[in-house]
């Protein structure tokens, strides 16, 4: 068997983490495979939703992360057409193939005696008067012009039985299912209809979804019955979660790939971590590159329990992909961010070698070094601090020393900075951090500062370096 694999997005405008994960999955199933097949198909049914744009960025994100497809609706392939919208009249024929066949059937009711059924909070279980309608009759009104939607047929007793790959087998009274609706008088299916016609068409053979769809699997199951078809392998998957109660939504900025990376977050790290937020690799291991991944990847270490989104280790996580990045790809990255807040001229590739070691996300930027264009208001207290052995009166001799040794210097390179204020310290029996500290604090205001205070003074140049550190001595009298 060749594995083929799909994801299936609606075209909703934006990549949703939970989403992009379930294509992970697909993706990491088929590549298992060396001749799977990864297959894209928008889901675009529902016409009301529709947004403006909504499948490019689908496009985008994927080949962004590197997720390419083998099939879909931009490149083709031997199953098309790979949209939805597109496949409409194929719907309408197989909706009145299973009406023949008994698994469906015409529904005349007006809207209101249908919308009934949705009513699950009183639990009323529509009974469809037009069941009791022949086949002939039925075929008669259609052939007349009446409107109708084609209903799913559920007259089974007992229990449905399937196999998850997650959850393990399944029960589900076939009393509990509904009849819904799988072609709408428009002519359009609905997401239960399609997605069993296509996932057939297409030989579909893993299908990874949400675990919202374990209760209505049974249901796409009667359809694969009534056509005599094989159903796919099921994969569903836990959603991801913002807390114990709440799923992670759009409404929370962090839902989505594009929210994440605005904010200055490396798509390899995303897709790092949202690999692991439902699977496991069996070991402690948390660094995987996609190739990795294809290697490593089983269906059997993914996880029933619901993943919790953790924000913070995902900071961590992108720290250790952007310790990665070679010194162009930083600046690439970093460049739109320091560009967009500051107005100072420095040497770019400085103020990135001191970025980059200790920066979480490129989205941090900004508060990172909007001291380099103005000291911000700060309390002298900044200058006392036990382990450097500093008070106030201590830094203002410091600084003081400090600026007359400056004053001299004519190499304003990181190196002989460092090499003329360790000396200095030696010079009056002072520690090393009892210079570089208050300089560090005259130099930028703030407690913690990307970079040292000889590298903070070769960014903003020796002018500002004298500047600063003659206001910090009139501050600290
Ligand atoms: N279009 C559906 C969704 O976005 C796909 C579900 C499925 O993978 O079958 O939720």
């Amino acid at each position: 068997m060749k594995i083929r694999t799909r994801f299936a997005p609606s075209p909703t405008g934006y990549m949703h983490i939970g989403n992009l994960r379930t294509a992970l999955y697909e993706y990491l199933i088929a590549k298992a495979d060396a001749e799977g097949k990864f297959i894209l198909r928008i889901e675009d049914t529902d016409q009301k939703r529709y947004v403006e744009g909504a499948t490019e960025i689908i496009y985008k994100t994927l080949k962004r992360v590197g997720m390419n497809w083998d099939e879909g609706p931009d490149i083709g392939g031997d199953f098309g057409p790979y949209v939805q919208s597109e496949r409409k009249t194929l719907y309408a024929e197989y909706a009145h193939k299973l009406v023949e066949l008994g698994g469906a059937h015409y529904c005349f009711c007006s809207k209101e005696e249908a919308d009934e059924e949705k009513d699950e909070e009183q639990n009323i279980k529509f009974e469809d008067p037009c069941k009791k309608l022949s086949l002939e009759d039925a075929k008669r009104r259609v052939a007349a012009g009446e409107p109708y939607v084609i209903r799913q047929t559920i007259n089974k007793q007992g229990k449905s039985k399937y196999h998850d790959e997650v959850y393990g087998d399944i029960e589900i009274d076939y009393d509990e299912l509904d009849e819904g609706v799988l072609l709408k008088s428009d002519g359009f299916p609905t997401y239960n209809f399609a997605n069993v016609v296509d996932d057939h068409l297409m030989e579909i053979t893993h299908v990874v979804r949400g675990n919202e769809y374990i209760s209505s699997t049974p249901k796409y199951n009667l359809i694969y019955e009534s056509f005599g078809w094989t159903p796919p392998h099921y994969v569903h998957v836990p959603p991801v979660m913002k807390d114990a109660q709440h799923k992670l939504s759009k409404r929370n900025g962090d839902a989505s790939f594009q929210d994440l990376v605005a904010k200055g977050y490396l798509p390899e790290a995303i897709i790092n971590y949202i690999a692991l937020l439902g699977w496991n690799p069996g070991n402690d291991e948390e660094i995987f590159s996609l190739d990795e991944l294809k290697k490593i990847f089983s269906v059997e270490r993914l996880n029933r329990s619901p993943a919790i989104f953790d924000i913070v280790k995902l900071t961590w996580m992108n720290g250790q992909y952007i310790r990665k990045l070679s010194e162009a790809e930083f600046l690439d990255y970093a460049r739109p961010y320091i560009e967009g807040s500051l107005k100072r001229k420095v040497d770019i590739q400085d103020l990135c070698r001191v970025l980059q070691p200790r920066l979480e996300t490129f989205g941090d930027i900004p508060n990172q070094i909007d001291f380099l264009d103005e000291v911000p208001n700060y309390d002298n207290e900044l200058y006392v601090n036990k382990k450097m052995k500093t008070d106030e009166a201590m830094s203002k001799t410091a600084l003081e020393l400090s600026l007359s040794r400056l004053e001299t210097v004519s190499d304003w390179s990181n190196d002989n900075l460092f090499a003329e204020l360790k000396a200095l310290a030696e010079e009056n029996g002072m520690k090393n951090g009892q210079i570089m500290y208050p300089v560090r604090i005259a130099l930028s205001g703030k407690a913690a500062t990307p970079g040292g205070a000889t590298e903070i003074a070769v960014l903003i140049g020796k002018a500002e370096t004298l500047q600063r550190i003659k206001t910090a001595i009139e501050k600290l009298s």
